[in-house]
């Protein structure tokens, strides 16, 4: 696994093997329990934060992928290594995902909030211009995947 994931680091940046990259592995539960921690603690504000943390947790895709041409791709193939989605496909309108790792079934509202940081920080590179992504559809809440769409005001 770890070894995966240094590999595709590797293919998409060119940085060598050697460099000290290292990985936490966080499951799919543990994401759950420091929700419900969080939402304890401060309710709902805290989703804010979680999408300013995948806005930054972003940053570090954005320096690997910065010389690939493709940057959907790169950011895509990236996803999935470090363990955030199963899939995901990017459009003008719309972002959809599979196997997101913040879902948790049976939550009353879409619970994705990392996810939708790191892909606004991707679409707004990709489109070069902002871009503020809400989930309208989510598997936790019964969805059939997660869609994330641009936030209209
Ligand atoms: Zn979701």
């Amino acid at each position: 696994m770890q070894r995966t994931i240094i590999e595709a680091e590797f293919l998409l940046s060119g940085l060598s093997l050697e460099s000290k990259v290292r990985f936490a592995k966080i499951s799919q539960s543990d994401f759950n329990a420091i929700l419900k921690l969080y939402e304890g603690v401060m309710s709902y504000a805290c989703h804010g934060l979680f999408f300013r943390e995948g806005e930054a947790l972003a940053d570090s895709i954005m320096e690997v992928c910065s010389k690939n041409p493709d940057l959907l791709e790169c950011s895509k193939k990236l996803l999935i290594a470090r363990g955030w989605l199963e899939d995901v496909s990017f459009n003008d309108k719309e972002v959809r995902v599979k196997g997101s790792i913040e879902v948790t079934e049976g939550s009353e509202k879409p619970t994705c909030h990392r996810l939708r940081g790191l892909l606004s920080r991707i679409m707004e590179a990709h489109a070069k211009t902002s871009i503020r992504l809400v989930e309208v559809e989510c598997r936790s809440n019964g969805g059939k995947e997660c869609v994330f769409k641009q936030e209209m005001d």
